[in-house]
């Protein structure tokens, strides 16, 4: 990757992370060249910090590091844009970013609810959690309350009741995605198809 540490002020350019999974943007810092092979060299984001004026692993002190998926050079070489899995929350105040909980793309809450799907499946008690006892009961069932759910949609379109409609829709798509799970799938093999099919 060829990146123009020289074009700006004290050799520092800018590093966007952004959860792999979620895409919300977690925190913005500063790298110089040796923070940028820094990272690479050991998987875990560090920047340059302008306050500390040293190299600063994110997570140093309080454990919660930024582990290195993807980094991505813009259009000029001059900032980065680099993807993470964090382990805990991002920000020092304790928010999963540092812009609050707001700024996480709606369709990025699918991810987050897939994640937690794969938890209750692999870890929960069947007779405590829905959802483990959905996989238990196996794909059959799980296929035929997809199908049973979007009758209901069906049903709540004909009507003007917008809450039940939405309502319906919620749990359509909910079960649908345990589906997928079950069936090996993300939704974003989905959009993979869907985007194959846009001219
Ligand atoms: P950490 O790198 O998470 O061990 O945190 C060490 C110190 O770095 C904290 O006490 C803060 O001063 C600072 N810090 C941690 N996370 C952030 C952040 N997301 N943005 C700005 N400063 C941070
Ligand atoms: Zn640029
Ligand atoms: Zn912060
Ligand atoms: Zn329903």
């Amino acid at each position: 990757m060829n990146i123009d540490f020289s074009k700006s002020a004290h050799g520092l350019i800018p590093a966007i992370i952004q959860d792999s999974e979620t895409k919300a943007v977690l925190m913005l810092g500063y790298m110089n060249e040796e923070a940028f092979a820094k990272t690479q060299a050991t998987q875990k984001v560090t920047f340059y910090s302008r306050s500390k004026q040293r190299l600063w692993t994110k997570g140093e002190e309080s454990g919660n590091f930024l582990n290195l998926v993807s980094i991505k050079n813009d259009c000029d070489n001059d900032s980065l844009l680099i993807q993470v899995r964090p382990v805990g929350p991002t920000c020092h105040n304790g928010t999963d970013t540092c812009w609050a909980e707001e700024n996480q793309p709606n369709y990025g809450f699918i991810s987050t609810l897939e994640q937690t799907i794969k938890t209750r499946r692999d870890n929960a008690d069947a007779e405590k959690s829905y959802v483990a006892s959905l996989f238990e009961k196996g794909i059959n069932k799980i296929a035929q309350k997809v199908g049973e759910e979007a009758v209901e949609v069906v049903i709540e379109a004909k009507d003007d009741n917008d809450d039940l409609f939405l309502s319906e829709s919620a749990d359509l798509l909910f079960h649908y995605l345990i589906l997928l799970q079950a069936k090996g799938f993300q939704m974003n093999d989905v959009i993979e198809v869907l985007k194959t099919r846009q001219k």
